[in-house]
């Protein structure tokens, strides 16, 4: 069964893309992997084959493709692996930011760039001592003419190395009262002086995907760079993590329907007592259960999916689609690796490395600890 978001045009663009990371992509996964992070020629061969923003506006080097077009990019992606989360980051997450809140004069001059993959993206809101706090966040930029003067230090950032420009959270007003008032975003570009990168964070999974520490030690930010309005980044953020939200429910649904297909194909080649082992019924009663909660995964998804592309208010479903969608996936992990016994527990079958990825699903773009939270608040009680 397709979704009904789904035409011609998009069958035709999966198989294209598909194609293309049959050449470039999984070929070299593994190699990725263990060198722990993905080269910066494979992001210029998705710019160069309009794989990088296809939605963004002509006038700055897109298509203007739908949503679905990025849902198609982020499930081939998945299917690759999960470590591929960083590309899906700059396309659907990052790059938004800077179409909805740019300036005409910052559009012309980034977002071209974010197309053809010239400038690789990230945004840094976390900090050693704020995650699910946003609004606790401690790093300052205060206005000194013609610049912001940042201070203060971002962790688990996506992309951290590569990054080019950097979307960053900062108190612009750390008096203001309540706290998240205070928020802009500044757009931090490579060069600028002051801002270093720590660590490549050593990651229980997404091996491939670059995760950083930033520091910002005085670091001088020409005033044209905020994005928006002083003060409206709390907003800014609160407004796009809905979409962030729906691109990490979708990556977990394909993850499970890919750990289903593994398991499926290893329970029809093994035998045990003289017989495959997908003979057994209670091995057959735990695939059944796995489809059943993967189709309910995946109407979900399609239906929250289409709800954004009508750009209907998505807090709530969103919500339930990202805590829902990961936590069922981790647990078609862990019996997508019991059924596959021993040999699951090896690195050499994939399942190996599906278990360690789909945690911090469950963690990152807000935990879903705090989905529920937005999803009570949501209930009116
Ligand atoms: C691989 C990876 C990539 C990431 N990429 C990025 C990125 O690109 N940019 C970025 O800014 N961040 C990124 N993050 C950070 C991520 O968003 C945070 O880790 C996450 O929001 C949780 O914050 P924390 O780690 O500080 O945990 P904490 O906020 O300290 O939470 C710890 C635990 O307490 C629970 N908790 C906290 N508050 C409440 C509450 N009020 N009620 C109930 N439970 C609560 C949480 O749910 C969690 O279980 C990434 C993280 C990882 C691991």
């Amino acid at each position: 069964m397709t979704a009904a978001y789904l035409r011609e045009e998009h069958h035709i663009f999966r198989d294209a893309f598909r194609k293309f990371l049959e050449k470039e992509a999984y070929p070299y996964y593994s190699e990725w992997e263990q060198k722990g992070i993905i080269p910066r020629s494979f992001w210029t061969k998705m710019g160069e084959n309009g794989f990088l923003c296809p939605w963004i506006d002509e006038t700055y080097g897109g298509f203007n493709a739908d949503f679905a077009y990025s849902v198609v990019i982020n499930e081939e992606l998945e299917k690759v692996g999960s470590s591929m989360v960083g590309i899906g980051l700059h396309n659907d997450i990052v790059v938004p930011y800077l179409a909805s809140y740019g300036t005409e004069e910052q559009k012309r001059k980034w977002l071209p760039k974010c197309v053809s993959g010239e400038i690789i993206t990230a945004i840094a809101m976390t900090e050693p001592r704020a995650g699910s706090d946003l609004a606790g966040i401690s790093t300052t930029a205060s206005k000194d003419g013609d610049y912001y003067i940042v201070n203060g230090q971002k962790t688990f950032i996506t992309n951290g190395i590569h990054a080019d420009l950097v979307v960053v959270a900062c108190k612009t007003n750390p008096d203001a009262k309540p706290p998240h008032r205070g928020i802009s975003l500044l757009v931090i570009e490579r060069d600028t002086p002051g801002f270093t990168r720590g660590r490549k964070l050593d990651k229980v999974g997404l091996r491939a995907q670059d995760t950083a520490e930033l520091f910002f030690h005085d670091a001088k930010v020409p005033k044209e760079n905020l994005l928006g309005e002083e003060g409206k980044g709390f907003y800014y953020l609160m407004e796009k993590l809905q979409q962030e939200r729906l691109i990490v429910a979708i990556a977990a649904q394909t993850a499970a329907e890919v750990m289903f297909e593994l398991t499926k194909r290893y329970v029809k080649q093994r035998s045990a007592f003289g017989k495959r082992i997908s003979e057994f019924q209670t091995v057959q009663f735990r695939l059944a259960e796995m489809a059943t909660e993967i189709s309910i995964g995946r109407t979900f998804v399609d239906r929250v999916i289409e709800e954004h592309m009508q750009g209907k208010s998505v807090v709530a479903h969103v919500s339930m689609a990202k805590w829902w969608i990961t936590e069922m996936a981790k647990r078609i992990a862990a019996e997508s690796m019991q059924l596959h016994g021993g040999y699951g527990y090896m690195e050499e079958y994939e399942i190996a490395r599906r278990y360690r990825d789909i945690p911090v699903s469950a963690i990152y773009a807000g935990t879903n600890e705090m989905m529920k939270t937005i999803i009570a608040r949501n209930l009116e009680l």
